[in-house]
C-alpha cells in the first residue's frame, strides 16, 4: 500500500551558513513531487537522499511546485531546466500560481536561458520558457491533480507573490506555509492537514516562532518548523524542527 512521505532536503533561511535553503520532496507510490528548488539542487538532493537512505535523484522528479521566486526557493531551477533538457531529454513540469509564473521567465530565468550561441561566430538564438519547462498553473479554490498528488494553493503574506500548499496523496495531507508572516487565517486553512510544515523566521515578512506557539493545541501538535535561522538551538526548539536528510511518513 502506498503512503505519503516527505524527504527533507533543506531547512535553512536565505542567509544560512549551516543548512541548505528550505525545500523538500514528497513521494507517493514511487512518484516524486519537489517543493521549491534552491541551488545547488543536485547536491542538495544527493546528500539528502543519501543521508535518509532513500533512492531518490533529480531524474526521478515528476514535477516541481514553486512557492515563490525568492532566490533561496528558485535558484536551482535554471540548473534543472538545463539538466532535464540536455541530460534527461525532457521538459521539467513546474506547478505554480499565475502571480508567481508571471515573473518566472522575464524576472528570473531569461537572463541566463533566453539566448544561446550554439557555435563560435553564430548568431544568438532565442529560446522561451517552454523550451525547458512544462508550466502548469495552480488555481486558487480548487485542487490540481498531479500524478497521485492533489495540490491546493493559497496566497500568503510575504514580500513577493507566494503560495502556501496542501498536498494530498494516499489519503494523507501535508500542509506547507511556505514563506509568510504569521497569519491565523492561513493556520485555519492548513488545520486539516495531517502534518503542517511551517516556516519560523523572525525576519521581515516572516513568522516569529513565538506567534506559532499561540496556535491551538490540536494544530500545534502537527507543526514542524523549517526555514529557521542558524541561531535556533534545534535540541531546545519549542516546536519540532525539520531535519535535513530525514524522511517523515505523513
Ligand atoms: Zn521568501
Amino acid at each position: 500500500m502506498s503512503d505519503l512521505r516527505l524527504l527533507c532536503l533543506g531547512t535553512g533561511d536565505a542567509f544560512s551558513a549551516l543548512y541548505y535553503s528550505s525545500c523538500f520532496a514528497l513521494e507517493s507510490g514511487g512518484h516524486w513531487l519537489m517543493v521549491d528548488c534552491p541551488h545547488p539542487i543536485r547536491k542538495i538532493v544527493r546528500e539528502g537522499a543519501q543521508a535518509a537512505g532513500v533512492a531518490f535523484d533529480v531524474s526521478k522528479i515528476d514535477a516541481i511546485v514553486l512557492t515563490h521566486l525568492h532566490g533561496d526557493h528558485v535558484s536551482g531551477l535554471e540548473c534543472l531546466g538545463y539538466y532535464f533538457r540536455y541530460i534527461l531529454g525532457r521538459s521539467l513540469v513546474v506547478y505554480t500560481h499565475i502571480d508567481v509564473a508571471n515573473s518566472l521567465w522575464n524576472g528570473v530565468l531569461s537572463g541566463s536561458m533566453e539566448w544561446v550561441i550554439e557555435k563560435p561566430g553564430a548568431l544568438p538564438r532565442q529560446r522561451a520558457l517552454d523550451d525547458f519547462f512544462d508550466l502548469r498553473l495552480l488555481p486558487e479554490g480548487e485542487e490540481t491533480k498531479a500524478g497521485p498528488f492533489r495540490i491546493a494553493c493559497r496566497k500568503t503574506i510575504h514580500s513577493v507573490p507566494t503560495i502556501a500548499l496542501r498536498c494530498t496523496a494516499a489519503k494523507r495531507c501535508l500542509g506547507y506555509s511556505a514563506d509568510t508572516m504569521f497569519d491565523p487565517t492561513l493556520i485555519d486553512w492548513l488545520a486539516d492537514a495531517h502534518l503542517i510544515v511551517h516556516e519560523a523566521n523572525s525576519a521581515f515578512m516572516h513568522t516569529n516562532l513565538d506567534d506559532l506557539l499561540t496556535v491551538r493545541p490540536s494544530i500545534r501538535k502537527k507543526l514542524r518548523i523549517t526555514h529557521y535561522p542558524d541561531t535556533l538551538d534545534l535540541a531546545k526548539a519549542p516546536l519540532p524542527p525539520m531535519r535535513q536528510g530525514t524522511v517523515i511518513t505523513i
